[in-house]
């Protein structure tokens, strides 16, 4: 495995690979690798030749009071784990923007509600890092989690109305034996906290509608619930747990899916 860290080594990387004719996927993280990340690279092997994981902890996407400097930073552990896992290049940017940066992609309707409604700017930093890394690794496909199922729904239209050559690939929500979604921000968890996160994802999955859901999660001791929403066929919820933000999703079954935010497909 390689690891780079210079984007311009990187962007000369992406270009001898395609000279030689490489399909390159990418797997974009932000570290403290676990198994939902490493199930992502697993699944990049079957959409290319090359798999490229990068690993930035992207501050464009923590509001002021969120948690960036105290975000785990493991590398030599990440390092370590991406290379038993299959991954041919570890892109480590030191820092991706300029100083002075005045571009930015935004997203305005899919942003809009569940997690944007309460984390402004979340989903702009989120595009305009996976943008510049699409740039940057001249991706032909890229494996993005269901876990964050609003950040599918909107790197899928940015990568649509921007005509990115990429083919985004949605990989399943991997659990802990409890049912816990792994997150990176499960490090944070007390045991107790623990104890509460597995009853939010057993909770949300026997939940029939986003009322259910409400009422199931509100019932929880030690955990507040900020939003349970259906979207794109998905109920989606996240909640508070002491000092620990988490979200998760299951997918709609028992009730006609509201698809209103299906991206449709051009027609060409
Ligand atoms: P993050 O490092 O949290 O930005 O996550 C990087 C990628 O891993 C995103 O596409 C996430 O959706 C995905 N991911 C994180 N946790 C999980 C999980 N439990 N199952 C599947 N994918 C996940």
């Amino acid at each position: 495995m390689k690891t780079i860290s210079n984007l311009k080594r990187m962007q000369r990387e992406a270009a001898h690979l395609k000279q030689l004719g490489k399909k390159i996927a990418l797997v974009p993280t932000m570290g403290a690798l676990h198994e939902g990340h490493l199930s992502l690279a697993r699944l990049a092997r079957r959409h290319g030749d090359v798999v490229v994981l990068s690993v930035y902890v992207n501050p464009k996407q923590f509001g002021p009071r969120e948690d960036f400097t105290k975000y785990p930073r493991p590398f030599a552990r990440d390092r370590r784990l991406a290379a038993d896992n299959g991954v041919d290049i570890l892109f480590a940017p030191g820092n991706l923007y300029a100083d002075d940066a005045s571009v930015t992609v935004s997203e305005s309707v899919l942003s809009q509600g569940r997690c944007g409604a309460f984390r402004p700017g979340h989903f702009d930093g989120v595009a305009t890092v996976v943008a510049k890394l699409f740039n940057l690794t001249r991706a032909d496909a890229a494996i993005f989690g269901q876990k964050d199922a609003q950040q599918c729904d909107v790197l899928e239209r940015m990568a649509r109305d921007l005509n990115f050559p990429v083919e985004i690939v949605r990989a399943p929500i991997a659990r802990d034996a409890d049912g816990v979604a792994r997150s990176s921000r499960n490090a944070y968890l007390s045991t107790a906290e623990r104890q509460v996160a597995a009853r939010f994802a057993a909770e949300l999955g026997k939940s029939a509608s986003v009322g259910d859901a409400r009422w199931r999660l509100e019932k929880i001791a030690g955990l507040k619930l900020q939003y349970a929403e259906a979207a794109n066929g998905r109920l989606c919820a996240a909640v508070w747990i002491g000092r620990t933000r988490l979200i998760d999703n299951v997918e709609l079954k028992t009730q006609n899916p509201k698809r209103k935010t299906t991206t449709p497909k051009l027609k060409t």
